[in-house]
């Protein structure tokens, strides 16, 4: 695909962007372009093309405020990031994953497929001429977020017959900044992030919309992320708003969660299940209730438990909170088997460790 280039004329000044690459946060920043591909149906909704490949200055977007996205929420995402390596080449991990992912989505919610290549071509693009945006620091990257939103001007409700594709990239650091200690998680009984049939398996607006109460009652109890559990019997642990949960056993055995339908299937969760295998590790996908959880940790047959997604990479867990019980230890420390593969995966991503899967994308 063909992409225009539109040069920014107001791109962030040298000594701007070198503040900002100083201490990045996560999110909170972004580059100076985007990359956009349009997509119109054909006649009588069947069918359609994607059209107008451009990079352009990154901005706000004109929409109509009939724009279905506002009104129905008809939009998906991906996330996923470029790292620099030591001779100041620039790589993407498993790029191809996130694009059938996105189609995988798209199909969901009712959005148009957007050819793989199209969609690694894109970060490519945005890469290209925002590159000095790629930061070089210990665990930094630019973090880039592909999107695609419904903008035909209609309140009927049906699949909407234009959507926009787009890229933005921020620079990030560490999401939860600072040193690498264990979290503590909030099991919430309340709310469900997935129903039978439901959106959990996409990655869309929606299901994070539908998340953020059951962050606000995690923090209101002193915990930085909210534990899902299954929305049938709510007993098995699913995963967290944005990151599958992973359990090592004493006996060096990986445990997480089946994919049910209601899990989102994360780049890193497959990663990881693949690397343990590479060391030899059995790995088992299955249902694991909370009970397990609870009861492994205080026979000790549970060493450890992280999270895990693009943005925090890895993060060790060091306890849950179940309403008034805690299980699990407030002084925690990391893993070793947690730390170990985090050091892997994060050395396979920033060209330290041999890439045995094939599994980075050079972007520039
Ligand atoms: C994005 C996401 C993940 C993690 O997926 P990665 O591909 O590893 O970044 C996990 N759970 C949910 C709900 C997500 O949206």
């Amino acid at each position: 695909m063909e992409f225009n280039q539109q040069q920014s004329q107001h791109p962030k000044s040298a000594e701007e962007r070198a503040a900002i690459l100083a201490n990045p946060g996560f999110g909170d920043y972004f580059t100076d372009h985007t990359a956009v591909i349009d997509w119109t149906a054909g006649e009588n909704g069947v069918g359609g093309q994607w059209h107008d490949a451009r990079i352009e200055p990154y901005g706000p977007i004109a929409l109509d405020p009939a724009a279905s996205v506002l009104h129905y929420g008809q939009e998906i995402f991906e996330g996923l990031k470029a790292y620099r390596h030591a001779d100041g080449s620039v790589w993407t991990f498993r790029p191809y994953a996130n694009a059938a992912r996105l189609n995988k989505s798209a199909a969901r919610l009712a959005l148009p497929q957007l050819d793989q290549d199209a969609f690694v071509e894109s970060l490519r693009r945005i890469v290209a001429i925002d590159q000095q945006w790629v930061p070089t620091g210990d665990g930094e990257a630019l973090y880039l977020r592909p999107f695609m939103i419904a903008t035909e001007a209609f309140l009927g409700v049906r699949a909407a017959r234009k959507v926009s594709y787009r890229v933005i990239a921020s620079p990030a650091g560490n999401y939860f900044g600072g040193e690498l200690k264990p979290v503590g998680i909030w099991v919430t009984h309340a709310y469900a992030r997935a129903g039978r049939g439901g959106t959990g398996a996409a990655k869309c607006g929606g299901n994070y919309a539908a998340s953020l109460i059951a962050q606000l009652e995690a923090e209101e109890n002193g915990c930085k992320q909210v534990l899902f559990l299954d929305p049938f019997n709510n007993e098995a642990v699913e995963e967290l708003g944005g990151m599958n949960v992973f359990f090592v056993t004493s006996a060096g055995k990986l445990m997480t969660p089946a994919l049910t339908g209601t899990i989102l299937e994360g780049v890193t969760r497959s990663s990881i299940i693949q690397l343990a295998k590479d060391r030899g590790m059995e790995v088992e996908e299955r249902t694991i209730t909370l009970d397990e959880w609870r009861q492994g940790i205080a026979s000790g047959d549970i060493a450890e438990v992280f999270a895990c997604g693009t943005a925090a990479v890895i993060t060790p867990i060091g306890l849950l909170k179940n309403g008034e019980e805690t299980i699990g230890d407030p002084d925690a420390v990391a893993g070793e088997v947690t730390m170990a593969l985090r050091a892997e995966l994060l050395g396979i991503q920033t060209g330290t460790v041999e890439d045995r899967h094939g599994w980075l994308e050079r972007l520039a």
